[in-house]
């Protein structure tokens, strides 16, 4: 290829239409895709997201080769990879001598930074090329954003309705005169009729392998293999969104924020393995949604709820990833420095919220939004667990993670680290909260109507002393008004009692022992 182009493509940069992949000539170019143990290692991902990337990434070069592309694929087992993308880029561009290398934007700053460090080295230009994946532009995010007081997701959203021309009528009006049905999205879930199940796609004989591999380099990470179903191929990807809109999606909105015992998915759509990987794209997801509804076959509140989480969440926290990195991962607003509990690992405590939702994700790599941020993220957030390891254990535990989404929900959304950059208040909330959204509490070793005892729900008295640690910051913060006056209306010895309980939550949960079982006999 002497003199053509060596165009990478990233783990999570899967789609045909990539700009780095544009005016290809399979005469000169070729494609580079490498599978590196640095990338499996720099956190210890969960098992299915190692196998989730390396077999898309299998599969994907086989697609590209279909097409007549020339592809360089370096597996893991390759004698001679380097086990790092640099180095990998280096080695290509020896043997294949390119006149250039062209990059796709990567989604990471970590892998930005290495990026910007090649051309250097390489003696050949590096051309970095915007990813166009996504509907708002790095740039145009930070356009609206700067200078803003208060950038927020809702204002956000709207502008980006108007912009897309997403469920808009013809005279520039949102679709049903309001921009967001939340208060019809809101109906508890009674397990009648059942949940369609999730579509699980078996493994094939690309992805059995795979999975042999990582059990033998990587068995010691988070997580079990066994039921990995998750689509790994464009056609996968797109059966699977079908799916859910055929099936999940009349369920969607109104149910979309509860839990429940037994239910992984619920009605979610499990599309954000994909669509990070770029096996999906944004507009198809959002308009599929769209023309559900237009042709009558979901309600407007499913259609508008699911669309603001893609067209509006998706590009935010994008957007406010590139506009506030690399100083953004280190925020801690709030001073939290807690080392994080054994059992975030285990699922070994007896807060039944808590255990489900960490043996659902050793098992699916998957958690929904809710169990993400009112159950973990909340308790991160009331214990005070130092953003570092939370977000480690976020990065870690999910087939959907990568930096530039996770890092904004868990800094800015979860813990508030931020000090207010993705919303004005904290999302805490006590054990009634969960209990009015999910089943967990009746099943439950704690007692979520109690504040103060021995036997009370964790959650509560963390609460309570969450607030009474915070007072100062957040007294000034209307909407967290009606919190603080509780607090001040709670007698001092009653105050005294649920501060001392969270005291000794705090200290048994440091000391390995908050695994109680049965506390309530
Ligand atoms: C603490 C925390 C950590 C999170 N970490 C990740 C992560 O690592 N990767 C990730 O993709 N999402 C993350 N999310 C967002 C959200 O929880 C997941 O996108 C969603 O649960 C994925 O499941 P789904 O496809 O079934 O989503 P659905 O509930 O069906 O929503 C549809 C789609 O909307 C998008 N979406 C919804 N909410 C968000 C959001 N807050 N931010 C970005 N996209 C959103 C996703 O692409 C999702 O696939 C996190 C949220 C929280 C609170
Ligand atoms: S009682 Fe508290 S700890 Fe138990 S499930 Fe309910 S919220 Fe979770």
């Amino acid at each position: 290829m002497t003199g053509g182009a060596l165009r990478l493509v990233l783990g999570d940069q899967l789609s045909e239409g990539l700009a780095g992949l544009r005016d290809l000539d399979p005469a000169r170019d070729t494609v580079l895709m490498a599978e590196v143990e640095a990338e499996c290692t720099y956190v210890r991902h969960h098992k299915q997201k190692i196998v989730l990337v390396l077999s898309a990434m299998r599969h994907f070069a086989g697609a590209l080769a279909v097409l007549g592309i020339p592809v360089r694929y370096v597996r893991l087992d390759d004698p001679e990879n380097s086990g790092s993308l640099g180095g990998e880029v280096a080695r290509a561009v020896r043997d294949l001598r390119p006149g250039r290398v062209v990059v796709t934007h990567p989604g990471e700053w970590r892998v930005l930074e290495e990026v910007r460090g090649w051309e250097a080295g390489l003696g050949v230009p590096v051309e970095l090329r915007e990813d166009d994946r996504f509907l708002c532009a790095i740039g145009e995010f930070r356009a609206w954003a700067d200078g803003r007081d208060g950038a927020r997701m809702e204002d956000f959203y709207r502008v980006m309705r108007r912009t897309h021309g997403v469920l808009m009528e013809a005279d520039g009006t949102p679709a049903g005169g309001a921009w967001n049905y939340d208060r019809d999205n809101r109906a508890p879930f009674r397990r009648l009729p059942p949940v369609p199940q999730r579509p699980a796609f078996a493994p094939d004989a690309v992805t059995r392998a795979v999975m042999a591999e990582v059990e033998t380099r990587f068995g010691g990470h988070f997580g079990t293999l066994e039921g990995f179903g998750w689509p790994v191929t464009r056609a996968g990807a797109v059966r699977a969104l079908e799916r859910f809109v055929a099936e999940r999606m009349p369920g969607f909105g109104k149910h979309q924020d509860q839990m429940a015992s037994g239910e992984p998915f619920l009605f979610h759509a499990l599309v954000s393995t994909s669509l990070n990987l770029g096996l999906l794209l944004p507009w198809e997801v959002v308009a599929a949604a769209e023309a559900a509804w237009r042709a009558g076959h979901v309600p407007l509140a499913a259609a508008e709820g699911f669309v603001r989480q893609v067209l509006g969440w998706r590009e935010y926290v994008r957007g406010v990833y590139w506009a506030r990195m690399p100083g953004y991962a280190a925020t801690n607003a709030l001073g939290a420095e807690r080392a994080l509990p054994g059992f975030w690992w285990t699922g070994e405590t007896a807060m039944n919220c808590v255990r489900h939702v960490v043996r659902q994700v050793r098992d699916h790599a998957y958690a929904h939004h809710i169990q993400r941020l009112m159950v973990t993220g909340n308790l991160a957030l009331l214990a005070g667990f130092a953003p570092g390891p939370v977000n480690a254990w976020y990065m870690t535990v999910f087939a959907d993670a990568y930096e530039w989404v996770e890092l904004p929900n868990v800094q800015g959304m979860a813990l508030h680290a931020d000090g207010g950059v993705m919303g004005s208040k904290p999302y805490a909330a006590s054990g009634a909260y969960i209990d009015r959204m999910s089943d967990y509490c009746r099943g439950c070793a704690y007692d979520v109507r109690d504040l103060a005892g021995e036997a009370a729900c964790p959650f509560n008295a963390l609460y309570w002393d969450f607030v009474a640690r915070h007072r100062a910051r957040f007294e000034g913060n209307a909407r967290m008004a009606p919190v603080i006056r509780n607090l001040d209306r709670m007698p001092p010895a009653r105050l005294a009692a649920v501060r001392a309980r969270a005291a000794a939550v705090l200290a048994a949960m440091e000391a390995g022992e908050e695994a109680v079982p049965a506390l309530r006999g």
